[in-house]
């Protein structure tokens, strides 16, 4: 794996862990030579995760909509940031840097990332392998209401198991290297847009 897109909160949240978690994630990947692609922002544990990954060496590429760099939201220092036009050029942009994505706690924004990409790969647009840091449990919740889906017969069971999940960066990173080493053809080809 080349580079991993993380999402993540744009605010810290409430508990400390959940910082402490986005810091050892950017050093780690830095560690391994993976290079961080996230949304560019210098807030909350979105600006953790790139400043861990920068101190220590590693390739920082943000993404983000001009109209939010106009907002000063934007990480400065990081290796490459990419500017576009909207949210979906953003995501778009993204999935072409990325050879897989994880994502770390976080809100609203969070979830319609990691969701998208998923629900792509599940439609077989493209395959890149998806994951969640269950860390302390956090999605613990949100998988248990994933699997109430499947049991409704709503997601399908094997969409279900195809989700990486590990409470650790190094059980995340194995599971997604086990998907791109089986990674099926995407069926639709690579066009994100
Ligand atoms: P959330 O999980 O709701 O904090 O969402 C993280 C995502 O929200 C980011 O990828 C951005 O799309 C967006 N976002 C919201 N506020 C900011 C901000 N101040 N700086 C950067 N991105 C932000």
């Amino acid at each position: 794996m080349r580079r991993l897109a993380v999402f993540l909160a744009s605010s810290t949240g409430h508990d400390p862990a959940h910082t402490e978690l986005a810091a050892a994630v950017g050093t780690e990947l830095a560690r391994r030579g993976i290079g961080l692609v996230y949304g560019g922002g210098r807030s909350g544990l979105m600006g953790t995760v790139a400043d861990s990954a920068l101190k220590a060496g590693g390739e920082v590429i943000g993404v983000m909509p001009r109209s939010m760099v106009e907002r000063e939201w934007a990480h400065e220092g990081v290796t490459r940031l990419v500017l576009c036009d909207s949210m979906h050029e953003r995501k778009a942009l993204m999935a072409e840097y990325a050879d897989a994505f994880v994502a770390l706690p976080g809100g609203l924004g969070t979830l319609e990332e990691i969701f998208e990409v998923w629900s792509w790969r599940q439609l077989g647009f493209h395959a890149k392998p998806v994951g969640f840091l269950d860390a302390g449990g956090f999605w613990t919740p949100l998988l248990g209401a994933l699997r109430g889906l499947a049991d409704s017969g709503f997601l399908p069971s094997a969409t279900l198991d195809d989700l990486a999940v590990a409470p650790d960066l190094d059980g995340l990173l194995m599971a997604l290297e086990e998907r791109l080493r089986g990674g099926a053809e995407p069926a639709h080809g690579e066009n994100w847009r």
